[in-house]
């Protein structure tokens, strides 16, 4: 087992319901005594919903976008063909749709849609998740954000965009060696977009669909992190005289929270993390980050939220481990 990784997703999961940590994270180690829940929940590991899914489309679709502006503005190449995209994704969607719906979910899968695996959709459930997705490269397209990243491209230094199709775990990887307490500890983080420009200037986006959080205030602990990786990739803690803006953009509503990183960001997300660890720890077979080895599955509790029950992916699991559980 790899050591221990932290990152946002991972603690977000965690303060979700520990259950569903150990379901993501751990369950491998059901494998010897309960090889069902095991091989059921190596089968949900792989599902997404169709929110999580109309999430990760968006994702690919922007950062297709983006490719061909780059290579518009900087090699000549002619304006991003949004027929040709939108028809790729399309495509490539409904190919997806028919393999989830055709998957024989009582064997290992690839990929597939937790609706599908629950029998809560039928086929028209597809063309509004295209639609949205679409949706959301036009709102982009048409936002400010479009014209300010064409005149950063203009003066572009360096330049990352995600590429959701083939991720890069090294690129997200973060270097922590110089931050005590989180040698061993792998953290991942990667935005969507960044740019580097003029003289220690950066400008950090990241895309955010579905659901809304309420508060719109203020710069998330997500865009300290990768203000911090920036840093930590000059092996340094310290802003100086670096400007680092960040936004976290919501499609379609182009709702923001968005500021310019200064050095208290830092230093609460490198507090945050090693919090973060410290309580990860408390679940592993005497704390050894290296060894990541789960406490028992009974030590994981269950949330008391029915309402997080109703759309988790892992309810199946859960109920038949409850079950075998109560019999120990
Ligand atoms: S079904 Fe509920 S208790 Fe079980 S893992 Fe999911 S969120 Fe946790």
């Amino acid at each position: 087992m790899a050591s221990l990784s932290w990152s946002n997703t991972r603690i977000t999961v965690l303060e979700y319901c520990q259950k569903k940590y150990f379901f993501t994270y751990y369950s491998d180690w059901l494998k010897s005594k309960y090889p069902e829940v095991w091989k059921e929940t190596k089968i949900l590991r792989k599902l997404k919903s169709l929110d999580m899914w109309m999430w990760e489309m968006t994702h690919r679709i922007v950062s297709m976008y983006l490719f061909q502006l780059k290579k518009h503005i900087l090699d000549n190449w002619p304006t991003p063909d949004k027929e040709w995209i939108t028809n790729t994704i399309r495509k490539n969607m409904e190919t997806t749709f028919a393999e989830s719906k055709a998957n024989d979910y009582n064997d290992f899968v690839k990929f597939g849609l937790s609706e599908h695996f629950y029998n809560e959709i039928d086929d028209t459930a597809l063309e509004p998740v295209i639609k949205k997705v679409v949706n959301n490269l036009e709102s982009f397209v048409n936002s400010e954000y479009h014209e300010k990243i064409q005149q950063r491209f203009r003066k572009w230094h360096h330049i990352y965009i995600e590429d959701p199709r083939r991720p890069n775990f090294e690129m997200m990887k973060v270097d922590v060696s110089h931050i005590p307490w989180l040698e061993n500890v792998s953290i991942l983080a990667s935005p969507d977009f960044g740019i580097m420009f003029g003289e220690n200037n950066y400008l950090i986006l990241d895309w955010k669909s579905g659901k809304e959080s309420l508060d719109v205030s203020g710069i998330t602990d997500q865009l300290r992190m990768y203000a911090l990786k920036i840093l930590l990739k000059q092996k340094n803690k310290d802003l100086w005289n670096r400007q680092i803006d960040v936004y976290e953009v919501y499609l379609p509503s182009l709702n923001e929270k968005s500021g310019t990183i200064e050095q208290e960001d830092i230093d609460h997300i490198i507090n945050k993390i090693l919090e973060d660890v410290e309580y990860q720890k408390q679940f592993i077979v005497e704390q050894d980050v290296e060894r990541n080895e789960p406490l028992s599955h009974t030590t994981f509790t269950r949330t008391s939220s029915e309402k997080k029950c109703a759309w988790c992916t892992f309810r199946s699991v859960c109920q038949k481990l409850k079950e075998l559980e109560s019999t120990e």
